[in-house]
Order: structure tokens, then C-alpha cells, then sequence
């Protein structure tokens, strides 16, 4: 399907770089090409040709590169030019290239189009953004397992298992008659209880996900002093947070990452949660609070003269720094002995502390080749199949066979919103498809 408009937009980002990519997609792509190197060329397809580009009164020597329908990104015609980089450049081309005929894309308008030309599904469309934004291996993994159809394979996958079942359903609902032997309706319980199984690994797996997407959240909690400035330096290798010997330094929540095992780490090194008359730093201890609420790990700090006994509802671990200071063997009697040791200030033990840190928040083992549910879209569209799924089999004796049909519709609708493959029409074709009864 070719669009009216022809579009397009700066590829590359804005600013100095050796080279820019402008992106054309669009029946009138080739003719505007044309236009601006001032000659009437076939253009081989996918072949880079070096040509002179005219605007306002400049040239610039480009790459040009024309790729004829459907086999481009947006399944349009689509052309590529490379100019040299920086601002002024760019966007003088792309000013010509408007006044040539070429509206300027919205955000996402050539993925869009990709998407509506069967180029792509939402999911993958989804996974290109992932794998542009991602700040961990992780999220550069499961980002390009995304783009390249994983998931989209999966969900298919399940949504004809969906189908057979209710071809074999629909088969039979015109005779009212027809009473379904022990062996059918087990058979269709378990097809569908085996559904529900693999629906639920993957919501389960997409705990995982999540963190992978967003990063696994640690707050430091302890007396002012204690050190946990000093740990989320060491932590993150970087002076963020300012460190001194006064008590209560730190007003506000500061905030660091590291990546451990692919994963991103963002810690919280808040105020010191204690009674405080300091209206500022007042406003700190209760941002810490809230810190504390949404963390997903708490490192609980202690040293020889404070022990951590703030109370928490999460995952937390029992730190105690400045271990250089201090005879171990004697604290061990003094404190629990679930303690870690470590020391801020000489790095001991740091890297087991990222151990311990990632084994308490990565339940699984993480499988760099498994694709995860990261997006929170994919999620509810899954928990949502499986809630149909789940009431298909709660309700499979007790009710009328179409009542069980239409739950198993509404599950495939519910998987199709994952790669926006909902169209009624398809499962319509498919289940007439799969009738043999001569009707
Ligand atoms: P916070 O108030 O809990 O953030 O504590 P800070 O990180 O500001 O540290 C308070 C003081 O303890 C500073 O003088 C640090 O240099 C010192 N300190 C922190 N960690 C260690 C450590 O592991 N060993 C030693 N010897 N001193 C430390």
C-alpha cells in the first residue's frame, strides 16, 4: 500500500558528523531524487551512486541509494541520501527536498508505514526502538531478538494453536445435537491447559524482563556517616556523590548505575533516614523513604558505630563498610552474621557485593538467547490472553461450548495485540479454512 505523502526526515542525528543519512519513503521518492541531482536516472536498485545534490545555491558531492517497493524499510519506494554531516547541511537538503515535494515525517512515521505495509509487526517495530535506546547488553540482546521476530514467531505460534482448537469448537456448534466423547473434550482441556502453561513462563520470565528493560533499583539506607556515599562511588566507580566526614552531607537522593552481568544497576544513595529539625534535609529523608518504597534490593549499611536496624518489606542485604577499620573476627560476635563485609575505601569485597546484589534480584538465570517480555504492552496483552485462557478452562464442564469459544476468541485478540495482528477476518479465514465437512 503506497501512502499519498512522500516523507522525509534526518536519519542520523542533528549536528556535526562526518556523514548524514536523510531518509525518503513514498511514490514520488525517485522523482524528488531526481530533482535535486538534476538528472533523469533509472537507478539500479540498492546501488550507491555518487552524485552532486543542488540547494540554495550550494552542492554537496553525496551517496544516493534507491530502493524501488516492497523491498525497502517501509515497503515504499524509498531513497537514502548521504551528505557530508552537520547541521546547516542537513537541513538545507531537507528544506529542498520539501520545496521539491516531500512533507517532513512525524516521530515514527516510517515505522508506522513499515507496520502498515506488512513490513514489520508492532512488536518488532517496538524492538528497533529498544535496541536504538538500549544502555546494557542485555537490552541490546533481547532488543534484537525482538526486532528479528522472536516474540512475533511465538505469538503465532500460539494464536493457530488458538485457532485449531476453535476450529474443532466452531466445527461442531451448528449441531446442537452433537455431544462431544470424553476423549474430545479431554483433548481440548489440555490443549488448552498446555496454552495456559506457556503463557504463564512467560509472564513469570517477564519479571526479568522488566529489570532488564528498566534496570534493577538499589537504595542505600543507613545512619548519616556510615559510608554510603562512599559505597555508591565505589559501586558506580565514579565521585557522584559527595562524600564528608560531617554527618548528614547528603539532603538529597543521589543516583548512579553500573552494569553487572548485562544488567543495569541504579543505585539510590539517599539521606540518612533519622529525626531531623532541618526543613532541607527534612525533604531529603522523606524522598528517601519513597526511594526506600519502590526499590526492588535495599542495601541496609552499617559500620562499627551504627547498625542498620531500619525495617524494610524488601529484599534488602546487611552491609557493613569500612571493614579496613575494624577487626572482622570480633564484629562477626557482635553483629548478625549475615553481614557482608566490605570497605569503601579499599574496594573489599565490591565485586562480590555486585554478586550477592545480582543473585538477590535475578531470580532466574538469566539466558542471554531467550527472548523476555520487556515492554509493559506486551505484558498486559499476554496476562490478558492468559485471563481468557484461564476462565475457558475453569468454565469447560460447567458450560455451553460457544460461552468456551468466545474466551478462546478474546485470548487470540488479546496475543494478536502484541504484534497488532487482531484482525477478526484472519481467524475467520483460517478456522473456514480448516473446515472439512463439506459445508
Ligand atoms: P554517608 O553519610 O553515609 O553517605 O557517608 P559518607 O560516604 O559521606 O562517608 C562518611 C565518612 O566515612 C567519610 O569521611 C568517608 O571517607 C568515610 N568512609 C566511608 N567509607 C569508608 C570505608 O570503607 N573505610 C574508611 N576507613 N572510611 C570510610
Amino acid at each position: 500500500m503506497c501512502m499519498e505523502k512522500t516523507i522525509v526526515a534526518l536519519a542520523t542525528p542533528a549536528g556535526n558528523s562526518g556523514v548524514a543519512v536523510i531518509r525518503i519513503s513514498g511514490e514520488r521518492a525517485k522523482k524528488i531524487l531526481q530533482k535535486i541531482i538534476r538528472e533523469d536516472l533509472a537507478f539500479e536498485p540498492r546501488k550507491m551512486y555518487l552524485k552532486k545534490v543542488f540547494f540554495s545555491g550550494i552542492e554537496d558531492v553525496c551517496l544516493v541509494v534507491f530502493f524501488p517497493h516492497p523491498h525497502s524499510f517501509t515497503g515504499e519506494d524509498v531513497v537514502e541520501i548521504q551528505s557530508h554531516g552537520g547541521y546547516f547541511v542537513a537541513q538545507k537538503i531537507i528544506d529542498e527536498l520539501i520545496l521539491l515535494g516531500c512533507t517532513l515525517a512525524t516521530p515514527g512515521e516510517f515505522s508506522k508505514r513499515a507496520f502498515i505495509n506488512g513490513k514489520l509487526s508492532l512488536d518488532q517495530a517496538e524492538g528497533i526502538m529498544d535496541l536504538i535506546n538500549a544502555e546494557s547488553e542485555m537490552q541490546a540482546k533481547n532488543g534484537s531478538l525482538l526486532m528479528q521476530g522472536g516474540l512475533k514467531i511465538f505469538i503465532q505460534d500460539y494464536q493457530n494453536k488458538l485457532t485449531d482448537i476453535l476450529a474443532e469448537i466452531e466445527a461442531k456448534l451448528d449441531y446442537p445435537e452433537y455431544e462431544y466423547t470424553e476423549n474430545e473434550s479431554s483433548d481440548i482441556l489440555n490443549k488448552l491447559k498446555d496454552i495456559e502453561t506457556n503463557l504463564s513462563l512467560l509472564i513469570l520470565d517477564s519479571k526479568t524482563g522488566t529489570k532488564i528493560k528498566n534496570g534493577v533499583r538499589v537504595a542505600l539506607i543507613g545512619a548519616p556517616n556510615v559510608g554510603k556515599s562512599s559505597l555508591l562511588n565505589a559501586l558506580t566507580k565514579s565521585n557522584k556523590a559527595i562524600v564528608t566526614s560531617v554527618a548528614g552531607t547528603t539532603r538529597d537522593v543521589v543516583e548512579g548505575e553500573y552494569e553487572y552481568n548485562g544488567i543495569i544497576f541504579r543505585i539510590f544513595d539517599t539521606a540518612g533516614i533519622h529525626e531531623s529539625e532541618d526543613e532541607v534535609e527534612k525533604i531529603g529523608i522523606e524522598r528517601a523513604k519513597q526511594i526506600l518504597r519502590e526499590a526492588d534490593i535495599v542495601l541496609k549499611i552499617s559500620d562499627d558505630s551504627n547498625i542498620c536496624n531500619i525495617s524494610t518489606d524488601q529484599v534488602y542485604i546487611n552491609v557493613f563498610n569500612k571493614s579496613d577499620l575494624i577487626d572482622q573476627e570480633k564484629m562477626k560476635k557482635k553483629i548478625q552474621n549475615d553481614n557482608i563485609f566490605v570497605s569503601a575505601k579499599t574496594n573489599e569485597n565490591i565485586d562480590n557485593l555486585k554478586q550477592l546484589i545480582f543473585d538477590k534480584t535475578i531470580s532466574t538465570k538469566i539466558n542471554s538467547n531467550k527472548l523476555y517480555l520487556t515492554n509493559v504492552r506486551h505484558i498486559n496483552s499476554v496476562k490478558q490472553a492468559k485471563k481468557y485462557i484461564n476462565n475457558a478452562i475453569s468454565e469447560f464442564n460447567l458450560t455451553s461450548m460457544d460461552i468456551i469459544s468466545s474466551e478462546i476468541k478474546s485470548a487470540w485478540i488479546s496475543l494478536g495485540e502484541v504484534t497488532g495482528n487482531t484482525n477478526n477476518e484472519t481467524i475467520i479465514d483460517k478456522i473456514f479454512s480448516k473446515f472439512c465437512l463439506g459445508k
